[in-house]
């Protein structure tokens, strides 16, 4: 019999449930039983594809082309569990789904409800996102906070999986914040009433996970469980992390947290092997070298929008022995600045990502341009890759008026544009390139050098494409065109000749990077940077 294990949050938003639900799932990983992740996302829309980066963060893509919640991205980075549309369960799947079936008679007369019509629909997309033989426990991460009322389907499915199943095969993680007050007082009352609230549903957690500013002492965990009626071994600490997030699994197996799993699910596995891990985290915790990256986008002020390549330059980082200082560079300010240079002091890579629309697009040129310019790596990523080509055009090409279609429909030189069979069509839907495909790499040319191969599979999200006219011009004024799709020569990626590091790349290699298996495109950039501080240290030596 498979297992489930669902992980709920209260007392407010972005206590790191998805963090607690990966760390989880890489635990039990670790003593070798095989998981499914499951996301539940309790909006009405059906994927985060059409959400704006200030509501949601970053959309993060699966292999066949899912665009999703960036949770997502935690479980790629901390687990193996495959990813994949199934993974991804929203109210506005379940709620079409629902209405279909209605409209097509499947009801068969009945008045459709909540419970059991919009229960059952979520239990089968949980069993059948954990079907298979290659699944002995799928963990559910429920989004939102208890008490929500978004969530109140999802639980009350939740509550009946134990029904269903049997309370030996189902277990509740609830993750809750212990405040600390002025005084410096920790607080447990929050917990508290987050629990009253699932016990109202129905749930009794099992254990509980509490995140406070530091260990939570014998005394306050005596308190938790007799409020809580968790057992005391069965509540942890989830303190603050000093040097990164790829520690909480450790945390966790210090307090034991896989044991008490298996034990109340009845599960045999072998001893914890958290060999890799451990050194990965010895690792980040000795290394004093820091590098300076600059990432130039228009999402700079929210931590989320940039998150697996933010996470993405931290595993090239980890595998230079480097840490990594982000200097993060709003594109609106740099477009009025007249001194770009300003910006990027001590700065010794340049990187700009993935994007939408026309916002600050000419501070990413004015980036672009500096970094070619000066010879600082280069890293541009989907839109970042379209900046270079257009900046390149304007600026060595001479095309002085050279823009994307997307920001200036009427330009004169399109050399980013939509392919011809995509024109016309609506512009939101059915027109863009996701999920993962093939691309050939040319040989002899520096990306061919850093993969090794002669062709790879990357995830692509975007609409627009190097515009075919103008590829052969752009090659002849010094752009290399590294890679291509193999069946209509689409541009993957470009590179600068006559420059240390530059790549540009049309797809989205931030989303297969992980702490243990490094991107090799991320790893060669921050060697990169680390060469380029170098050589500046020591031709400053040299001027002094
Ligand atoms: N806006 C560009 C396009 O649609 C780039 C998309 C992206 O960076 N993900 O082609």
């Amino acid at each position: 019999m498979k297992r489930y294990i669902f992980v709920t949050g209260g007392v407010c938003s972005s206590l790191g449930k998805g963090i607690t639900a990966t760390s989880i799932g890489n635990l039990l990983e670790n003593r070798g039983l095989k998981i499914r992740m499951i996301k539940i996302d309790p909006y009405l829309n059906v994927d985060a594809g059409t959400m704006s980066p200030y509501q949601h963060g970053e959309v993060y893509v699966t292999d066949d082309g899912t665009e999703t919640d960036l949770d997502l991205g935690n479980y790629a980075r901390f687990t193996k569990s495959p990813l994949c549309k199934l993974n991804s369960i929203t109210t506005g799947q379940i709620y079409q789904e629902v209405i279909k079936k209605e409209r097509e008679g499947r009801y068969l007369g009945r008045t459709v409800q909540v419970i059991p019509h919009i229960t059952d629909e979520i239990k089968k997309r949980i069993f059948l996102a954990s079907d298979g033989d290659d699944v002995d426990v799928s963990i559910i991460e429920v989004g939102g906070t208890v008490g929500d009322i978004e969530s109140i389907p999802f639980l009350e499915a939740a509550r009946q999986f134990i029904h269903d199943l049997g309370k030996k095969n189902v277990l509740f993680v609830h993750l809750t914040l212990i405040p600390e007050v002025a005084g410096g007082e920790l607080k447990t009352k929050p917990t508290q009433h987050s629990v009253n609230k699932l016990r109202e549903i129905g749930i009794q957690p099992d254990i509980l996970v509490c995140r406070s500013p530091e260990f939570l002492e014998k005394e306050m965990v005596s308190k938790i469980s007799l409020f809580t009626n968790v057992e005391e071994n069965s509540i942890i600490s989830a303190y603050d992390v000093k040097t990164s997030v790829y520690e909480v699994p450790l945390i966790f197996h210090d307090q034991n947290l896989d044991s008490i799993i298996l034990e109340k699910l009845n599960l045999k596995s072998s001893r914890a092997d958290l060999k890799e891990w451990s050194s990965l985290i010895k690792v980040i915790k000795s290394t004093e070298h820091t590098t300076n990256i600059a990432i130039v986008g228009k999402y700079i002020n929210l931590n989320d929008t940039y998150k697996s390549i933010y996470e993405s330059i931290t595993h090239g980082g980890i595998a230079n022995r480097t840490k990594i200082n982000l200097i993060k560079i709003d594109a609106e300010k740099l477009e009025t600045s007249d001194n770009p240079g300003n910006f990027f002091k001590d700065v010794d890579g340049i990187l700009i990502p993935g994007g939408f629309g026309q916002r600050g697009i000419n501070g990413m040129i004015k980036a672009v341009q500096f970094a070619r310019e000066n010879r600082i790596p280069c890293f541009g990523i989907c839109l970042g890759m379209q900046i270079m080509v257009i900046e390149y055009s304007r600026n060595v090409l001479g095309l002085k008026s050279a823009n994307s279609t997307e920001f200036s429909p009427e330009t004169d030189y399109p050399v980013i544009s939509l392919l011809e069979e995509q024109q016309g069509l609506c512009t939101m839907g059915g027109t863009m390139r996701l999920g993962k495909s093939q691309s050939i790499l040319v040989q002899g040319t520096h990306i061919n050098k850093i993969y090794d191969r002669k062709e790879i599979w990357e995830r692509h999200r975007h609409r627009y494409e190097v515009s075919g006219d103008y590829i052969e011009k752009l090659q002849n004024a010094g752009l290399i065109m590294g890679a291509y799709t193999p069946d209509d020569n689409l541009v993957e990626s470009v590179e600068w000749s006559d420059h240390p590091w530059s790549i540009g790349v049309q797809y989205h290699p931030e989303f297969i990077s992980t702490p243990i298996n490094p991107h090799p495109l991320f790893i060669d950039f921050i060697k990169a940077g680390m060469e380029y501080a170098e050589n500046q240290h020591s031709s400053n030596s040299l001027d002094s």
